[in-house]
């Protein structure tokens, strides 16, 4: 069969590029000084108000290169042999704590502690001292996705998403809402394009008759049955498939347990994130920001994406099955993966999070997100079970909703 002699194809071309081709995405400065392109000091920051990197003496602002561009991350996914991995895509290793940095001001040696910071000054020279090379601890990504949004905008967005729910909100939520403790936040991505060939087989069914027939049930009754009759197809489809950057979480703490599945979930719908416009790493970005380090490497998401790139596949197909009105059912399904291409990625979110007060230690936290480039808003916000009542009661819905409050802690939007 043609998908067979297909698959067997690519599978044997991904055997021969099994090699692993690394794109160096450094910015090519030593670690230390990270210098004003026009005056050479070090005091430099992210302004949101510019939306670009600002140094405080010169008021130069720029921005750095687009990452796809720079290292040529964008060329043609249909030409994608093997895998190809950003530097920044490198396996993290938990040993590296410190590194020291050699400060080429004043020649002292630094020590930096990069489990908690990027940068640090030199305490004799007081220059700023930076991370600008893709050390492998997961803290140093290929690319960063600036913040757009302010933080005020992000209030804004945080307070009418809470607003709109005041009614079934609990009344400390709102109150103790406190706009300082929004914070912002870059979370690590893996981006992922592939080059793959896909193969879907199953059975499609076609209605050719629909009847009834009226069946006699005991001495008088009468019962009537819906028959139909179908031609059963076997169904294969074959295509060549190329997925442009797929997105996956790549901090574990997100599918950990129950509690921070909540955030996983608010995170996940606040994307998409247009992370082709991500910029060429420069610590300078992080700073007045927390972020979130990577401790997934790309063999822990590699199941996951497979099941993406499936699932893409059989969306791709829904539309070439459409005469089968009584569906298809596909038994055997795969990709053969010809090439991937991965690229390590922050991308912005304004986060804020409340925990009960009422409750104590351990209480679930909630969360409320805002997507840093869009504005995007999802949450969990605690409810308060009374108001949740009442509202039913007049609705006529009590039944159904005092059945689902057993178990109910949080409710999302
Ligand atoms: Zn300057
Ligand atoms: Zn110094």
């Amino acid at each position: 069969m043609l998908g067979d002699e297909a698959v067997a194809r690519a599978a044997e071309a991904a055997a021969g590029h099994s090699s692993e081709r690394i794109i160096d995405t450094s910015s090519g400065r030593d670690d230390g000084l990270n210098k004003c392109p026009r005056c050479g000091s070090t005091e430099i920051q992210y302004s949101l108000t510019a939306k670009a990197l600002v140094c405080s003496y010169c008021r130069h602002s720029w921005n750095e290169d687009i990452a796809e561009q720079r290292f040529g991350l964008d060329s043609s996914i249909a030409e994608l042999r093997g895998h190809t991995m950003a530097s920044g895509t490198a396996d993290v290793r938990e040993d590296l704590t410190t590194v020291t940095l050699k400060c080429q001001g004043c020649g002292a040696e630094i020590v930096l502690n990069v489990d908690q910071q990027m940068q640090a000054r030199c305490h004799w020279c007081r220059q700023t001292l930076s991370i600008n090379s893709q050390i492998p601890n997961g803290a140093v990504p290929d690319a960063v996705l600036p913040f757009l949004l302010t933080r005020e905008e992000a209030v804004e967005r945080i307070d009418a998403f809470a607003g709109k729910r005041k009614t079934f909100a609990l009344g400390r939520f709102t109150q103790e809402f406190v706009p300082e403790n929004v914070m912002g936040v870059y979370i690590p991505y893996l981006v992922v394009d592939g080059n793959m060939h896909a193969v879907l087989r199953g059975t499609g069914e076609v209605t050719t008759r629909e009847y009834t027939v009226r069946r006699r049930v005991g001495k008088d009754n009468y019962v009537t049955e819906t028959y139909y009759d179908a031609d059963v197809y076997a169904v294969q489809r074959a295509f060549d498939l190329l997925v442009d950057d797929l997105t996956v979480e790549s901090a574990s703490r997100f599918d950990a347990d129950e509690n921070e599945e909540a955030t996983n979930n608010i995170l996940n719908a606040v994307q998409p994130y247009d992370t082709e416009n991500a910029v060429t790493y420069n610590s300078n970005y992080l700073k007045g920001f927390t972020s979130e380090r990577r401790d997934l490497n790309v063999r822990d998401v590699d199941a996951e994406v497979e099941d993406k790139f499936l699932a893409i596949a059989r969306a791709k197909a829904t539309p070439t099955i459409s005469r089968y009105d009584r569906g298809v059912r596909w038994k055997e399904e795969g990709v053969a993966v010809h090439g991937t291409r991965w690229v390590s990625i922050y991308v912005p979110v304004w986060l804020y999070s409340y925990a009960d007060s009422a409750k104590g230690e351990g209480a679930l936290t909630h969360y409320i997100a805002v997507n840093g480039r869009t504005g995007t808003t999802m949450g969990s916000v605690p409810v308060s079970h009374p108001k949740i009542f009442a509202a039913s009661c007049a609705a006529g819905a009590v039944a159904a909703v005092v059945g689902a409050l057993a178990g109910l802690a949080y409710m999302f939007f």
